[in-house]
């Protein structure tokens, strides 16, 4: 018991049968290695670049962000390291990047993400530089992606820009809800997708994740959220697209299982709960994930949804 115990907490993520799903860590810099590597991660699915940016007066400087960059890849040789490129907007501004609309009055809807970069591409194309460099020589497989894409055009446009900067292996997150929608489109382009649970549900049930009191509307258990993830998977699926989770529904034990289940390949969030979602599908099969994503997709509600999941995943919190 206590060696089954041990191997389901440790290793490479896999369902009870042997569906393997890659387990990853979200990571702000850095500073967040000892720990990612402590709970087992196998990769970053989600290094957040904000950091590097925020509260200084200049861009930071392309060595330095060959240093940020170099360092996080370098723990992960033979692993994959996906890097967002900068998610700035209006709630979290740059003092560097000129804002041609000034002040939004909301924020989570204007130039934040890509739309901003596209604005900047200057800014862009050198983050993308920097970690063509950081890349060079290390064992790591370097992901870009972009945050807050909307559509085709933003897909081309910013595999394009990562192609010219020397990365090859460029995606996007899905997180606003056209761009799941229309998937098997953005596919034509993306080589991978990852699914940001926390502004698509925030998107999808119209709720800003600032605002407390909407909270029963931040929730990755509404159906609505589910069917665009289900819709999304399926997309990748048919187009052959890996599509990771790395919103923090991912680091829900319970919720894991569902989304492994609604087609996702892998999955990446904060290092504290690697252990938990390792032991969760550990203890279920595929089959079991399946049928708690069909009965969670039927559910007429956020709660029933739950319920429905719990009922088929017998020894997950
Ligand atoms: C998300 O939106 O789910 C996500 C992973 O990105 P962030 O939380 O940084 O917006
Ligand atoms: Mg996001």
């Amino acid at each position: 018991e206590r060696d089954s115990v041990a191997a389901e907490t440790t290793g490479p993520g896999r369902t009870a049968d042997g569906h393997p799903v890659p387990l990853l860590a979200n990571i702000g810099g850095p500073d967040d290695l000892p720990s990612a590597l402590r709970n087992g991660a196998e990769g970053v699915g989600l290094y957040r670049t904000e950091l590097l940016f925020l509260d200084r007066a200049d861009s930071p400087s392309h060595d330095e962000q060959v240093a940020a960059y170099r360092a996080v890849l370098e723990a992960f040789p033979g692993g994959t390291v996906t890097v967002r490129t900068l998610d700035a907007g209006a709630d979290k501004p740059l003092e560097f990047l000129s804002r041609p609309q000034g002040a939004e009055p909301n924020p989570a809807l204007g130039l934040r993400g890509l739309r901003m970069l596209r604005h900047a591409p200057g800014t862009l194309a050198a983050q993308l530089r920097a970690l063509a460099e950081a890349a060079r020589g290390t064992e790591a497989e370097l992901g870009v992606m972009a945050p807050m894409v909307t559509d085709v055009a933003d897909t081309e446009w910013f595999v394009a820009a990562a192609a010219e900067a020397g990365v090859s292996h460029a995606g996007v997150m899905l997180e606003v809800p056209a761009a799941a929608l229309r998937a098997r489109h953005l596919a034509e382009a993306a080589e991978f997708f990852s699914i940001g649970t926390n502004d698509l549900t925030q998107y999808a049930c119209a709720a800003d994740r600032e605002i407390s009191a909407l909270g029963a509307f931040q929730d990755p258990w509404q159906p609505g959220v589910l069917d665009l993830v289900a819709t999304a998977a399926r997309a990748a699926t048919a187009t052959g697209r890996p599509c990771g989770v790395c919103g923090e529904a991912a680091g829900d034990p319970m919720l894991s299982c569902v989304l492994v289940g609604l087609g996702v390949t892998s999955l990446s969030m904060g290092a504290f709960a690697l252990p938990l979602v390792r032991a969760a599908l550990a203890r279920t099969t595929h089959d079991q994930c399946r049928e708690a994503a069909a009965a969670a997709l039927d559910a007429r509600d956020a709660r029933a949804a739950k319920h429905a999941a719990r009922e088929r995943l017998p020894g997950i919190a």
